[in-house]
């Protein structure tokens, strides 16, 4: 269990909190896409209004790097949680997040009430972690409560410079939530534990594969990293994905395996192609090959039916399922069946499955099988960082109990 206040600790009626959020949302056209993060803050928020605290939200969205981009104004976040909250959230915009206007609301507020401030990042000093802004941050309150944890594996000033100059700092349901989760089914997981690596390349997941491999039982790897270790195992992998440098990386990576006693499960099979897809949703004609046999010509671009079959069988046998990166080109129909076979094992499975942020999530969701799932991280670089082993700063930086 995490060993930091939350806001079950502190006590909030009639004071002023500011509430670090992670309201980096997709939009299009001024619209939400995908409103999972902020459907994920409201107990937060609910339980600290039920409280009578004066509740200040902030958040970053998107990478307007310093600069007030009205396309990443938090405008829209405002309108939406006022309808699912049904309550005001007042937004008070400032291009530099916090000033005059920001005063006087705060000032005005009574027990109960919302202010949404505007994106962190319009500051150019937030991603630096800068004193001047986070002291800003911290004047317009007197506890800080952090639930943003797509942002907890950075330091910055919405997260952690901020903790600095105000004495109470806790962590919201969301961020105990992802920890307990994440920290249960890594640190101590009902066994046989089923960890599921894919995504693109090998670079972006050293650590991940080598930690992973030191806790679970069994490693699955699968999408574009696969095609590495297969050529580590000297094979011919054609026009696949390589990381030629990652080449010894991955065969350490499989002595390791043999020498830990843990299964590490690669393709047998691959579905290729001759080139990437153009767009990537574009038709495409693919066949399905040997793992040991991929055409000089062609590329691989998804797991095949044998390798789909046997990792669902692994998934099967598995009391936790930790999964983070696509199979293959999920993006495309066609290159998606692997990751949907898994997604699939997953949703029928009595295991604790859990499935890391980004394209695992979003494959997951826009499958249709995210309600199948014990936990869907809202946080990609930061339960990868997590997954890793490594301390979040983010997390680190709020009191302990
Ligand atoms: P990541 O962000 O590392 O999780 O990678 C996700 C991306 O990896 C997705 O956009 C997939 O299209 C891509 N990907 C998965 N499998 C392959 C593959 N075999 N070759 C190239 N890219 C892939």
């Amino acid at each position: 269990m995490l060993n930091k206040k939350s806001v079950d600790d502190i006590q909030v009626t009639g004071k002023k909190v500011l509430v670090r959020c992670d309201f980096n949302v997709p939009l299009k056209e001024g619209k939400i896409t995908d409103e999972n993060r902020l459907v994920a803050a409201l107990p937060t928020i609910q339980k600290l209004v039920k409280d009578g605290g004066r509740v200040i939200l902030c958040s970053h969205l998107g990478k307007p790097k310093g600069k007030a981009l009205p396309e990443m104004s938090l405008a829209p976040v405002a309108s939406r949680l006022t309808e699912l909250l049904g309550q005001e959230v007042k937004f008070v915009p400032n291009d530099q997040v916090v000033g005059e206007n920001v005063k006087s609301a705060v000032e005005a507020m009574k027990d109960g009430d919302i202010i949404l401030l505007e994106n962190t990042r319009y500051r150019e000093e937030e991603t630096k972690n800068g004193e001047a802004f986070s002291k800003e941050l911290a004047s317009v309150c007197e506890i800080f409560v952090n639930d943003a944890f797509g942002t907890a594996h950075r330091a910055h000033c919405s997260n952690v410079g901020v903790t600095k100059f105000v004495d109470t700092s806790a962590v919201g349901y969301l961020m105990q939530k992802e920890i307990d989760f994440l920290g249960n089914a890594v640190n101590n997981p009902q066994r046989p534990f089923v960890a599921i690596l894919g995504g693109a390349k090998v670079a972006d997941k050293l650590n991940v594969i080598s930690n992973l491999l030191e806790k679970c039982d069994t490693l699955i790897i699968g999408g574009g990293m696969a095609y590495t270790f297969l050529k580590a195992k000297g094979y011919e992998v054609g026009a696949s994905l390589v990381d030629d440098e990652k080449i010894d990386y991955c065969k350490e990576m499989m002595d390791k395996a043999e020498r830990l006693g843990k299964k590490l499960l690669l393709p047998v099979d691959t579905a290729v192609a001759k080139a990437f897809p153009d767009p990537i949703d574009a038709q495409i004609d693919i066949s399905v090959v040997s793992a040991a046999e991929i055409p000089a010509d062609m590329m691989g671009l998804d797991i095949g039916t044998q390798t789909a079959q046997m990792y669902a069988d692994a998934v099967k046998s598995a009391k936790t399922v930790v999964w983070n990166g696509p199979m293959g080109v999920f993006e495309n129909p066609v290159l998606a069946k692997g990751t949907v076979a898994v997604a699939q094992a997953l949703a029928d499975t009595d295991a604790v499955t859990i499935i890391g942020g980004g394209d695992s999530a979003a494959a997951v969701n826009q499958l249709g099988f995210g309600a199948q799932m014990t936990h869907i991280s809202t946080g990609g670089g930061a339960s990868l960082e997590f997954l890793e082993g490594k301390e979040l700063p983010g997390v680190a930086a709020a009191d302990d109990k």
